[in-house]
């Protein structure tokens, strides 16, 4: 028989597999061809077909549980005894506004960043408004998030990675970072510690998980190989190429600006009294820990019972 490349074959489903079994059985087979058809059949196919359906159910997840295929395997706090565990698990988002859920959505993948974009789209469709400003931690402060936000008029008080490192003396101070290097926005180019040129040599595009483009922009220096700041600046064997988003710096500048802003600095230090208070409610106080039920929309009901329950103790306490 033919040695299969890999390269030039082509993945065949479950059903185009059976037809052409089908053809087979009808063909005039000698014994060694009849034995591999015989193995196609009863082995392959049902692993094709077995395959096929694992994958309709992870529906671009990484894993699932086999007691509740709703639910996807995700890492859990560490526990006392210092144990970060995965467990199969729902993503849930919640929005509060004085500490009452006011809009809850339940997600399967782990990551926060691309649960936004649903949160509010669905938030607008319930209540046929959309909030004007949000406040959220840099799990949420991607790229396609601001550009969602602003586009949306609302305002993001919504932090970025390093928002907080680049505040520190350590960072600002250090003359090699990526972050630090002078960027010429008229002329296009950067220069790097030796003041040096880093020309432009091109651009790049980066596509998310959700299909979200980003143009890089890419600068090359020339005379890294005879720097004597070589090793402390980078670790390439060649000259160093460094990747800007210039959009995203841009948003950045607008963000920062936003967060350190008078009403930035308020919404701050209220983020730990409300929405994270509300998870602590809800999980030391009401001691709700863990889903009762399952499967996605069951999982969706018993959440909004639980944020009901919640939303009226918070009445019955600010009466009292
Ligand atoms: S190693 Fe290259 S980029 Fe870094 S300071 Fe020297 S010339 Fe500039």
């Amino acid at each position: 028989s033919e040695l299969i490349n890999p390269e030039t074959s082509k993945p065949i489903e479950s059903k185009e597999l059976a037809q052409k079994i089908s053809a087979l059985n009808k063909a005039n087979l000698n014994k060694a061809e009849a034995k591999q058809l015989k193995q196609l059949q009863e082995d392959c196919l049902p692993r094709l077909e077995k395959y096929e359906k694992n994958l309709e159910v992870l529906g671009g997840r990484n894993s699932y549980s086999k007691t509740d295929t709703d639910a996807t395997f995700m890492r859990m706090k560490e526990d006392h005894m210092k144990n970060g565990q995965l467990k199969p698990a729902y993503n849930t988002q919640i929005s509060t506004e004085n500490q009452f859920i006011t809009h809850y959505t339940i997600g399967q993948k782990s990551t926060d960043t691309t649960t936004l974009i649903n949160h509010l789209e669905t938030f607008k469709q319930t209540y046929n408004t959309q909030s004007e400003e949000i406040v959220a931690d840099a799990g949420y402060g991607s790229e396609e998030n601001y550009v969602y936000l602003l586009n949306n008029n609302i305002v993001p008080y919504v932090k970025f990675n390093y928002f907080h490192m680049e505040q520190k003396r350590v960072w600002k101070n250090n003359p090699f970072l990526q972050h630090n290097l002078y960027y010429n926005r008229l002329f296009n180019y950067i220069i790097c510690p030796i003041k040096e040129k880093l020309k432009f040599i091109g651009t790049t595009i980066k596509e998310s998980v959700t299909g979200f483009k980003s143009t890089i922009h890419l600068y090359q220096a020339t005379k890294c190989l005879e720097c004597p700041l070589k090793q402390e600046c980078h670790k390439a064997k060649e000259n160093r190429t460094v990747s800007l988003n210039l959009r995203l710096n841009n948003i950045k500048d607008h963000i920062r600006k936003l967060l350190t802003s008078e009403k930035g600095l308020e919404h701050r230090s209220k983020r730990p009294i409300e929405v994270e208070a509300v998870f602590g409610q809800l999980k030391a106080n009401n001691k709700f820990n863990r889903f009762t039920l399952r499967s996605l929309p069951k999982v969706n009901i018993e959440f909004g019972l639980m944020a009901i329950a919640h939303n009226l103790r918070k009445i019955v306490t600010n009466r009292a």
